[in-house]
């Protein structure tokens, strides 16, 4: 064992320093400094080197993380930069994002022993952006062209892992993307203080030098249907994510000012990205000196909170349902947001949206939890007579996402969805019931996280590459 290892007892945790809240504020900039070399060796240098490390095993691409701990500690970042790359086509993302506080971090045996978990998300970040400053990150270099071609349905996190890793075998890759910009929802959904957009560019722009085609402004199923698509190409991949945006049936939804979360944030990232938007700029869909109210606890909701206060709202609320403990929310962008000004009413309802045309205010019901049901959730039960009303220039709705109806969109009846909408897949190979089209990430899943889309696109390569290599042989047979 190095005895640059184990350093817990000695050094405390520390994460990289966050910008104070009343200057954070005032910009879209990550919220989190850089870690200085000195301090990603002293903390990786924390990790206890576990015979079974759970950190990896609840990482859903089991990264080798106590491993690039020990090069980090050593000084050997260009190993540990190969080492992070080797599972991970996105680790600054990763790093970035990552809600860790339940999966890697969390699961640390050194944070269950009381001493404050390794900073993972913090460490992968800090190998990968010295990577990128030191120009180690190359477009890939195909040694044998192989002539079977794969159309990619989706520029989000796991259409480009799979791109990426289709690529390295030497496969043709083109995706088809409907948004003007790759990235799905890293580049429109995840606002700019959790996810710089510069990386995502970064990231897409060494894909396309790597020989993988995009087609933007393209959507299947109004530009072309899903059955031409595949007498075009030898494979494809649906990776659509899901963007139906879920409704809350009340009283006065009709009423002006109230948005679904994806309209608020994509304007706002718009903006960001310096794009001209006119239902921001006409003030539509800016926060400006407005009263607030996002409904919903879950990641989306934070991210739209703390879009509006840095809009310079005049006040922010969010509602939401049940309490803190019960939340889907992340508990660490919670805290963010709070230090950031923003104010919670747990256990509340929207029961009834008020105004004459636009909407002026909710009306609110206090919530009572009962004991927890199958799934380990406590069911929320109005309490009586508990009604008040929470005044309101523009409500935004983040209550989560659902599919669209793609058999109906790509034209394609008979491809087989589940009953949620969802893609189905032959859980073995990823294979929908059309032969030769695979799916993976939000799609098949449902809303999740950019660490699993990223495993699926690397899962989904696997089998791709078995059946384009049985059709090769097939088609040779026939020749
Ligand atoms: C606001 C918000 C914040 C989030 N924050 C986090 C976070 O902090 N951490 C985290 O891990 N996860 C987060 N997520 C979840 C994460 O972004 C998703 O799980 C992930 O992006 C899913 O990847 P995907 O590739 O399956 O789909 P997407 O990223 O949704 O990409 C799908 C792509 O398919 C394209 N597309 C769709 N239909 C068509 C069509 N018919 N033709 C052509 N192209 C099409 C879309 O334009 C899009 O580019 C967040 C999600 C949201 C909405
Ligand atoms: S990919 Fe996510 S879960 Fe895995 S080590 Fe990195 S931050 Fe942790």
């Amino acid at each position: 064992m190095s005895e640059k290892m184990l350093k817990f007892v000695k050094i405390n945790k520390q994460m990289p320093t966050k910008r104070a809240s009343n200057v954070r504020t005032e910009d879209f900039k990550e919220i989190y400094n850089k870690f200085m070399n000195d301090k990603a060796k002293e903390q990786s240098s924390r990790c206890s080197q576990c015979g079974v490390p759970f950190c990896q095993i609840h990482c859903p691409l089991n990264n080798n993380i106590p491993d690039w701990l020990k090069l980090t500690a050593e000084g050997r970042l260009r190993e540990a930069n190969e080492l992070v790359h080797s599972t991970n086509n996105m680790p600054e993302i990763c790093g970035s994002i990552c809600p860790q506080d339940r999966l890697c971090e969390g699961n640390c045996v050194i944070e269950r022993a009381g001493h404050g978990t390794v900073t993972i998300g913090s460490v992968e970040k800090y190998i990968t952006d010295t990577a990128w400053a030191k120009g180690w990150i190359k477009p890939i270099k195909v040694l044998r062209e192989i002539d079977q071609s794969i159309g990619i349905i989706g520029a989000g996190p796991a259409g480009l892992a799979c791109a990426e890793e289709l690529r390295k075998s030497g496969y043709k890759v083109t995706i088809y993307d409907r948004y003007d910009r790759p990235g799905g929802l890293l580049i429109y959904g995840i606002p700019n203080f959790k996810l710089e957009k510069f990386s995502i560019e970064r990231r897409t722009n060494l894909l396309k030098k790597s020989g993988i085609k995009f087609k933007q402004n393209f959507e299947v199923g109004k530009n072309i249907s899903l059955g031409d698509l595949r007498k075009k190409h030898d494979a494809i991949l649906i990776a659509t994510g899901v963007y139906k945006a879920r409704e809350v049936d009340l009283p006065g939804s009709n009423l002006k000012n109230i948005f679904s979360a994806m309209e608020f944030l994509t304007a706002s990232n718009r903006k960001g990205l310096g794009d001209k938007v006119k239902s921001f700029d006409n003030g539509t869909l800016n926060a400006e000196k407005k009263d607030i109210v996002i409904i919903g606890g879950g990641d989306t909701g934070m991210d739209c909170v703390r879009t509006a206060i840095r809009q310079n709202a005049k006040s922010v609320k969010c509602l939401y349902r049940r309490d803190r403990d019960n939340m889907p929310g992340s508990a660490r962008e919670v805290y963010n947001a709070e230090e950031e000004g923003v104010e919670f009413n747990w256990l509340s309802n929207p029961k009834k949206f008020i105004g004459k045309s636009e909407v002026s205010s909710i009306l609110v019901e206090r919530m009572k939890l009962h004991k927890a049901d199958s799934s380990g959730r406590k069911k929320p039960e109005p309490i009586p007579n508990s009604e008040f009303e929470v005044k309101a220039d523009m409500v935004i709705k983040a209550l989560g996402f659902n599919p669209e109806n793609l058999p109906k969109l790509f034209s394609s009846p008979d491809l087989s969805i589940s009953k949620w909408g969802t893609i189905k897949i032959n859980l073995k190979n990823m294979e929908t019931n059309l032969p030769g089209v695979f799916a993976a990430g939000d799609i098949v899943r449902g809303a999740s996280l950019v660490v699993w889309a990223i495993r699926d696109g690397r899962d989904v390569t696997i089998s791709i590459k078995k059946y384009l290599e049985q059709k090769l042989k097939k088609d040779e047979k026939v020749a």
